[in-house]
């Protein structure tokens, strides 16, 4: 029997994220109890009632009484937030029955691009200049003072959602309108509250990004997996595509981006969990781009093995439980995923080229995760992939060949608003 075993945890989570099933799959293995805790607001089917827990994730200090209370009922082993939108909630309710977690302050800055701005700046990490303006500041007068090229972002999306770059005043001006049309999505408003209210501007910063994938314990930041990102990612969007590890960067460039992860996670005074890091390699000197407290997103850790066979996420959930001796190393095969880039707006109608795809040697899956007949949308208002394509090899320049193979062989069917006009009448 697994040390784990008969233990229960509390996953958090929205319910449009894509790490359920990794998260569900990883408790089931280790034969971990699970509760899951859902945004009210959220639609359940899927879940089984008593195993349900419906929380109003907005006002955090309420739901983590539930959950304290529910947890007196039926006591808890572990709280684990699955993404963004739980880390605070997680922290509170954790914090509240004395369980292992990050401080409730570090969760909430890390959900802040603003407050991690200025924290990494005053710990004296290479920051770039920043600052923020209310979306309804005059973007002209805005865009004759700052620096170019630079970066506008909303505080509080991920997936690159909303990351525009501007060369020039008349780019400024048209993504600061576009952020603010953004911003007022019903989506993005549900979630935003007082982070809707102002956009980050940054200088842009040049170099090849890198992301480190990271468990903290005790305090101290360990890499689980380096991962390269080998498509430019110069703008004017920031769609992301190839996650391929290891690294193929100079071993003194990788420990001096794990050293700026470390100092990061330091700074925002993390204590144990996950840690996703984004870095821009400009020579041997790195940026921090972010510092998420939460693991990797889409179903990019299905790259990832440890140990003799664990995924990321049962490494996650065994540290929670405390059964994790810190024994975790990845494997030694080289792996990526290619999150599968939207090459226009419309409705998905079909894809062709998938048995073409899943033949090119190294290929291990290829997943369609938009189904058909929904709407595709592309970036900077989009933030859901086509789908991943995933490949394991000796080598990572292979892997990496054996992804764009894969991709080439893929056809989308993708119909505009017009066309859908068109058909229907
Ligand atoms: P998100 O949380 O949506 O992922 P990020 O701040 O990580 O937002 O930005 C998404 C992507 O946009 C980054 O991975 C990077 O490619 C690009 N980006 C963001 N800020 C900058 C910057 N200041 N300089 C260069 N690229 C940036
Ligand atoms: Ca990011």
């Amino acid at each position: 029997m697994k040390a784990e075993t008969g233990k229960r945890v509390l996953l958090l989570m929205s319910a449009e994220t894509y790490r359920a099933t990794d998260f569900l799959a990883a408790a089931d293995a280790l034969g971990v109890d699970v509760v899951v805790g859902l945004d009210a607001r959220d639609p359940v089917e899927a879940i089984a009632p008593e195993r349900l827990l419906a929380l109003d994730f907005a006002d955090s200090e309420r739901a983590a009484e539930e959950i304290v209370a529910a947890a007196a009922q039926r006591p808890l082993d572990a709280v684990v937030p699955v993404d963004d939108v739980a880390t605070v909630l997680a922290a509170r309710a954790a914090t509240a029955l004395g369980l292992p977690t990050n401080p409730v302050e570090a969760a909430v800055a890390s959900l802040d691009k603003a407050v991690l701005r200025e924290i990494m700046a005053s710990a004296g990490l290479r920051s770039p200049w920043f600052e923020t303006l209310p979306v309804d500041a005059d973007a002209a007068e805005a865009a004759a003072r700052v620096p170019y090229p630079c970066v506008l972002k909303p505080l509080f999306l991920s997936a690159s959602r909303g990351v525009i770059r501007a060369d020039d005043p008349e780019e400024f001006v048209a993504a600061f309108a576009r952020i603010g049309r953004l911003l007022q999505q019903p989506d993005v408003r549900a979630r935003g509250s007082a982070l809707a209210e102002r956009v980050l501007v940054e200088s842009f910063m040049p170099g090849q990004e890198v992301a480190l994938e990271g468990l903290v314990r005790d305090g101290e930041f360990h890499l689980l997996a380096f991962f390269d990102k080998p498509d430019a990612l110069d703008g004017p969007f920031f769609e992301e595509t190839l996650f391929i590890t290891p690294s193929r960067h100079p071993a003194e460039v990788q420990a001096a981006a794990v050293e700026v992860a470390r100092q990061g996670a330091r700074a925002l005074g993390l204590r144990t969990g996950p840690v996703h890091a984004e870095l821009r390699l400009d020579g041997g000197e790195p940026y921090l781009l972010e510092l998420a407290t939460r693991s990797i997103g889409g179903h990019c850790s299905r790259t990832l093995r440890f140990g003799t066979g664990w995924s990321l996420e049962q490494v996650i959930l065994r540290q929670a439980l405390g059964t994790d001796a810190g024994e975790a190393e990845r494997e030694r095969r080289a792996a990526g995923v290619m999150m599968i880039p939207i090459p226009a707006a419309g409705v998905l109608h079909g894809v062709t080229g998938l048995d073409a795809a899943r033949a090119v040697p190294g290929i291990a899956d290829v997943e369609i995760t938009i189904p058909r007949t929904q709407p595709v949308v592309p970036w900077p208002e989009g933030h859901r992939y086509l789908g991943f394509i995933f490949a394991r090899g000796e080598t990572p320049a292979g892997v990496e060949d054996a992804l764009r193979a894969a991709h080439r062989h893929l056809r989308f069917d993708i119909r505009s608003a017009e066309e859908e006009a068109a058909r229907g009448a």
